[in-house]
């Protein structure tokens, strides 16, 4: 299943993202091109009135909740997804790319001192560069993953 967010469920796009789900954001994308998204097979995701109806319900779907978590839980329970935590941090949460393993001597220099020396395993988002390992924010992660959907 993928998606489309509006520009205003940005954290929603980062978590469904962390889970694994192909996830277009883009703060810039007009409404047009935003409902383009749905007619090239993405569920579009929106917190704007005026594009209801503008779409069959099953294709664009009104997230109601102000909540990011709120969102995700909703989400989840009216698609009936079933993440997969073998899909879990698969993706870029800043640009959906995907993530590629990548070995710790590529990756000296551009990433903080202390992270380099306490960690073995880092990947690297094909699309943007930009390098994940496990831990900081990814563990905060994995703790509210585990919270919201009990996995
Ligand atoms: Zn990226």
């Amino acid at each position: 299943m993928r998606f489309a967010a509006d520009r205003m469920l940005g954290k929603l796009a980062k978590w469904l993202r962390i889970l694994g789900y192909d996830t277009l954001y883009s703060r810039t994308l007009s409404n047009d091109r935003f409902l383009a998204l749905g007619d090239k097979g993405r569920i579009l995701l929106s917190r704007n009135t005026r594009l209801v109806g503008k779409m069959a319900p099953d294709r664009l779907i009104f997230v109601e909740a102000n909540d990011p978590q709120v969102q995700l839980q909703c989400l989840i329970r009216f698609l009936g997804l079933k993440p997969d935590p073998n899909r879990f941090f698969a993706r870029c949460t800043v640009c959906n790319g995907l993530l590629k393993p990548i070995e710790p001597e590529d990756v000296l220099g551009k990433v903080p001192e202390h992270i380099w020396t306490s960690h073995n395993r880092f990947s690297e988002c094909k699309t943007c560069g930009r390098i994940y390992w496990p831990g900081s924010h990814l563990a905060r992660s994995r703790r509210e993953i585990r919270r919201l959907l009990g996995v």
